[in-house]
Order: structure tokens, then sequence, then C-alpha cells
């Protein structure tokens, strides 16, 4: 069972629902750095307002910016760690330097889930999503018609539509995505770890089969 991923694909392919079904069943740490900084900007430090704006607009925090912040995460890393990584890398630059930064400590990457899925689907998933702002998890707005509607499962706080998620910001980080994250394919298929899975797909169907390329 390959147990250090990278989880590659556009806004909308469900990166978050997968990550959240590997963490359940696999106990894989799940790292997200659009979490990460989102908690930075709740926190309303000096780096969280900065960071904020990049967000709000959609766009990349710069390369030089977001491996400073990331270090913080892979210095305590050992060659037992276990995770898998959701929105990072986005840039060819990150990848190269997470590559570097993961083989001193003996923890490279052993697979990347390609999660494929038209922009049409991703606007509509987005649109319709509700997030925690704690733990992140996300909620699609049709699901929410339990008891508990609107809170999260785990945290018990209400679920907020987070100001990225409006549709004209999603558009956006999708073009961001094509432009600046989809060479990235083609970076870890020259490295032989890129696993397609069909991010249109349901959530059920797409841990199936994400199960089996993990055994393999
Ligand atoms: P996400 O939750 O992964 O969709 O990320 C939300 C936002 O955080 C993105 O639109 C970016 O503004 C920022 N962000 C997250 N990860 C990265 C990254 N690896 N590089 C640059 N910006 C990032």
């Amino acid at each position: 069972m390959k147990k250090r991923l990278i989880l590659l694909g556009p806004p909308g392919s469900g990166k978050g629902t997968l990550a959240a079904q590997l963490q359940s069943d696999f106990k894989l740490d799940h790292v997200s750095s659009g979490h990460l900084l989102r908690m930075e900007v709740e926190k309303y430090t000096r780096m969280g307002r900065y960071v904020q704006a990049f967000l709000d607009r959609g766009e990349l925090v710069p390369d030089e910016f977001l491996l400073d912040f990331m270090a913080g995460w892979w210095n305590g890393l050992s060659a037992d760690s276990k995770f898998m990584l959701d929105g990072f890398p986005r840039t060819l630059r990150q990848a190269e330097v997470l590559d570097l930064r993961l083989a001193e400590r003996n923890a490279g990457i052993e697979a990347v889930l390609f999660l494929d899925c038209p922009v049409t689907l991703a606007i509509q998933r987005i649109s319709g999503r509700r997030s925690c702002p704690k733990c992140g998890r996300v909620y699609h707005r049709s699901a929410l018609l339990h008891p508990k509607a609107g809170q999260c499962e785990e945290c018990v706080v209400d679920l907020i539509h987070r100001q990225d998620d409006e549709e004209e910001v999603v558009r956006k980080r999708y073009d961001i995505y094509v432009q600046e994250t989809e060479p990235l394919i083609q970076y870890y298929r020259g490295q032989q770890k890129l696993t397609f899975i069909d991010g249109s797909s349901c959530a059920m169907e797409t841990f199936a089969a994400t199960k089996v390329a993990l055994a393999k």
C-alpha cells in the first residue's frame, strides 16, 4: 500500500472528499495547503492578511512564500511519515523543491493521483458546496438535508460558503490551474508516479478506483 501521495486535479475534482475517505480508512495525514493558509487568515496575523488577498482573488500565493510556509510541515517528516498532499504542489517550482526536501528525509512521494474533471462540473460542484471553517471538510448543499444540516458533523460548527467558491473566482482558479498546475501531470508522468482517476464519477467510485491504484 502506497503511503505518501499527492492528490492532483483542478478545483472541484474531489480531492478533499477523497482525502477524507483515505484519512479515515488508511490513517494518512491530510495536508491541505489551502486549509493551512486559511487557518493563518483566521488568526488575522500579518502573514494571514498578506495571504488573504491572494485567496480572495483566487490567485496563487507566490512560490517563495508558499515554500517557506510549507517548510513548517516538511521539517517534521521522517521516513515513516504517511501523508497525502492536497493542493500542494501547484507549480513546477514547488514540485521540484518538494522532491528535494522529501529526498533529504527519505520520504519521497510514492504515487500521484490525478483526478480529472471538466470545468462545468467543477463549477456546479463548487458553487453548491459548504465548508467547515475549522477542519476544512466540504459538504455539498444537496447533502445538507439531514437533522444537523448546516453544521460540520465532526466539529459541530456552522458551515460557510467560501468567498473563493463564487463562480467567477472558481473560473479564474480553474484557468490558473490549467496554466500553472497542469504541467505537473507531465512532470510526474516522467517519474512514473502518475495514476489517472476519473474525478467526474461519484465519490464512491472514485474511492474504489483509488484503492485499486494504491494497492499496486
Ligand atoms: P485550495 O483550498 O487548495 O483550493 O486553496 C485555496 C487557495 O489557497 C488557492 O486558491 C490559493 O490562493 C492558495 N493556495 C493553496 N495552495 C497553494 C499552493 N500550493 N500554491 C499557491 N497558492 C496556494
